[in-house]
């Protein structure tokens, strides 16, 4: 096989080399049955099996707190964005959010269709580079719930604490940093993840929450489009992605063998040091783009002095075998995503790249 690119994709983005191996070696004959995974009935034991092991396997790295339940749900991150309010946004209800970049405005566009909205708190001003202060959340009258955008993707900006909301349900978005490093699932009522970043392929959304938010949807609602389908139905109600589950499953175990949360959390840390460093040492030549404290551990985003020295530097990387490293074409600059699955090898590639490419140069 050729060798496999340094992958810095922001989504769908690397997975282990590990998890893709082991699917491939049961790709053809599953458990020898003499099938594909992806052949079999969803309602036979076998898939079954896949599909409440991958539950059980993330509540477990979560702790396994007790009320919460694991739903896999289509449409991705997206979807969720909609049903969110859909389910939980009651009349003379408000949904309150926290503006904090790109995914947090597409979130609370679709919240703005169903009801209405309460910007608790922003970052708008600095344009993203920062981050509201946790204390400077002011939550409205009669607040349905609060959303939050763990890690937003695209400015490359991260949460290092979560807000302690009282009895107003705390929901996440945290498609880019699920399962990054360790959190209290206790503090939330929800969270979310389109599994394309952290968890496996796309095609699926993972979603966390507390069984008591989601026993009883509004009567309105279309059956696939209500929490409590998913729920009464051990998301089967329909055809699950079921390939996306068994992927997300592997990759689940590949984190408990990593030493689980904590383990991935080490290893991304040192990733994510290695990076900013090489940025900050480089006397100005690439300049990161959010302030220093609310940096991410797994977008890195950063610029170099001229757009035009940056399309040469994406050219002369995707030379050296570097895939992604463009930033979101909304932003611009540079962008390296390096998520769980990102190895370090790749990291310490592009470090030596970025200094390879300063020095020719200056
Ligand atoms: C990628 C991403 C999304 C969108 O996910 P889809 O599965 O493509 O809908 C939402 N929120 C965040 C933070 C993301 O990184």
């Amino acid at each position: 096989m050729s060798k496999r690119a340094y992958n810095f994709n922001a989504g769908p983005a690397a997975l282990p080399l590990e998890v893709l191996e082991r699917a491939q070696a049961e790709f053809v004959n599953y458990g020898d049955t003499g099938m594909s995974i992806m052949e079999m009935s969803h309602r036979g034991a076998v898939y079954e099996a896949v599909h409440n092991e991958a539950q059980e396997r993330l509540l477990s790295l979560l702790g396994n707190p007790s009320g919460y339940k694991v739903l896999f749900i289509q449409g991705g991150a997206s979807t969720q964005f909609a049903m969110i309010p859909m389910n939980f946004l009651g009349q003379g209800q408000v949904a309150n959010y926290v503006m904090t970049g790109s995914w947090a405005e597409k979130a609370i566009k679709e919240a703005r269709l169903i009801g209405e909205t309460h910007v608790a708190a922003s970052s708008e001003a600095s344009k993203y580079m920062a981050l509201p202060e946790l204390q400077d959340i002011k939550l409205s009258d009669h607040a349905a719930y609060l959303h939050l955008t763990s890690n937003e993707t695209i400015e490359g900006t991260q949460f290092k604490e979560f807000p302690d909301t009282g009895s107003v349900p705390l929901i996440c978005d945290m498609s880019s940093d699920i399962l990054s490093r360790p959190f209290d699932l206790s503090q939330f009522a929800m969270v979310y993840a389109g599994a394309q970043k952290n968890l496996g392929p796309s095609g699926v959304a993972v979603v966390i929450v507390r069984e008591d938010m989601i026993t009883d949807s509004p009567k309105h609602l279309p059956s696939m489009l209500r929490y409590d389908t998913y729920l009464k139905n051990n998301s089967l109600y329909n055809t699950p992605p079921s390939f996306g589950i068994y992927m997300i499953n592997e990759v689940l175990k590949w984190i408990q063998e990593k030493g689980g949360l904590e383990g991935v959390q080490e290893l991304n840390r040192k990733k994510a040091a290695l990076i900013y460093d090489a940025i900050d040492s480089s006397g100005g030549f690439y300049r990161g783009c959010v302030n220093a404290e609310v940096r991410s551990d797994m977008n890195i985003t950063f610029r170099l002095g001229t757009e035009e020295l940056e399309k040469e530097f994406v050219k002369a990387s995707e030379q050296e075998g570097f895939v992604g490293l463009k930033g979101h074409r909304s932003v611009g600059g540079l962008r390296a995503s390096v998520y769980n699955a990102l190895p370090y090898e790749s990291a310490q590639a592009l470090v030596q790249f970025m200094q390879q490419f300063q020095n020719s140069r200056s």
